[in-house]
């Protein structure tokens, strides 16, 4: 028993990202005590109403038989569930047949973050010792995990987690078409034009902010803009701190319409922010479409070459790679590469 508790320590710290982890400290709660599903939450900021996201759960449905969901934001989270987020202190509950529901609250740096939810027959103590342990390791990890992802500034994702995170959402798309098709759903009619994009953002002469009120105002500014854009995007929009002024972000699939309405809100929003000394701020994007298939440094490239164009054309301003392509603005790297080679 204890050398089986130990590599599945072992088997939790071992994981280099969050998604993983989640897994790995399912399987293992799973493994160690007998319950009939086990879930993580997460908050989520932004400014919709409701702000919890189921992110993994395991349901076991018979013995040895499991099912897995993914992620989905749950509209009405459960009474007990919102009081151990607002408290960070455990809350345990029965229901007349027996069974239990524990919800275990994931506090990072005071802040609850999350919660663990188990279902069960009632635990005895040492699987409740065992079963918070689990919790409280995972709580640790998921800490130095979180502070690697992360720029130190903003808290935004960091640049170093790119490929890795656009990888793991282009994985996700495409079993989720593949599911589609399997299921017999046309993904087509139920998407129409929809594709992830990809925005690059540079603040506009952000080098007269540090050069005429100093490099803290600078580090301020870029700090209230990342909280804007945590509030202003949804939460399963991956938010980057790309280098010093540059932000990139990757939405989840859109259409074209959408992602313009959302992209020119969004100009406005920083025309409206209030920073500190800086009496109006802007900001130019570059957007390009992603494909499952293509490669990040091309979609990159992509973005930045209508960050460019934006930047040349008076900036404040939106473009998208796609029209300057069609309409011959730029060259798509397909026909660069040809030039270059030859
Ligand atoms: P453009 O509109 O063409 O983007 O002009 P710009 O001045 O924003 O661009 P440029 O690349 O010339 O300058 C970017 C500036 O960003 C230069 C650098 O001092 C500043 N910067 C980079 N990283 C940080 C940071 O972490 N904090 C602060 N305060 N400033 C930074
Ligand atoms: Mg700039
Ligand atoms: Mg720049």
């Amino acid at each position: 028993m204890q050398e089986e508790l130990l590599n599945s320590v072992i088997r939790i710290t071992k994981t280099r990202d969050i998604d993983s982890l989640e897994y790995s400290l399912l399987s293992t709660i799973q493994e160690f005590i007998v319950c009939q599903s086990i879930s993580v939450y997460k908050t989520i900021s932004g400014n919709e109403p409701c702000n919890v996201e189921r992110s993994l759960s395991l349901n076991v449905r018979d013995v040895g038989e499991y099912e897995w969901l993914d992620r989905e934001v749950i509209d009405m989270p459960h009474r007990e569930l919102s009081s151990c987020l607002q408290s960070a202190c455990s809350i345990t509950m029965q229901d007349p047949s027996g069974t239990e529901r524990r919800w275990l609250p994931i506090v990072i740096h005071d802040t609850p973050v999350g919660a663990i939810e188990v279902e069960c027959e009632g635990l005895d103590s040492a699987q409740q010792v065992m079963l918070n342990a689990f919790v409280r390791i995972y709580e640790n990890y998921l800490t130095i995990l979180r502070e690697n992802e992360r720029d130190k500034l903003t808290g935004l994702l960091n640049r170093q987690t790119f490929d890795k995170k656009l990888k793991q959402l282009l994985e996700k798309q495409m079993i989720e078409q593949n599911r589609s098709i399997r299921d017999g759903k046309d993904l087509r009619s139920q998407h129409q034009g929809a594709t992830s994009w990809l925005a690059m953002i540079d603040i506009d002469h952000f080098k007269n902010v540090n050069d005429t009120y100093g490099h803290v105002c600078g580090d301020e500014v870029l700090l209230i803009l990342a909280q804007r854009m945590q509030d202003f995007f949804r939460s399963t929009d991956l938010l980057f701190r790309f280098g010093g002024e540059e932000f990139v972000i990757v939405f989840e699939p859109v259409d074209y319409n959408s992602i313009k309405d959302k992209m020119s809100k969004f100009l406005n929003l920083v025309h409206q922010t209030q920073f500190p000394f800086v009496k109006q701020l802007t900001v130019s994007v570059g957007l390009a479409r992603i494909s499952p298939y293509d490669f990040p440094i091309n979609v990159l490239e992509n973005a930045d070459k209508a960050l460019y164009f934006a930047k040349e054309h008076g900036r404040d301003q939106v473009s998208f790679y796609e029209e300057l392509v069609s309409r011959k603005q730029v060259t798509n790297h397909i026909e660069s590469s040809d030039i270059d080679l030859f």
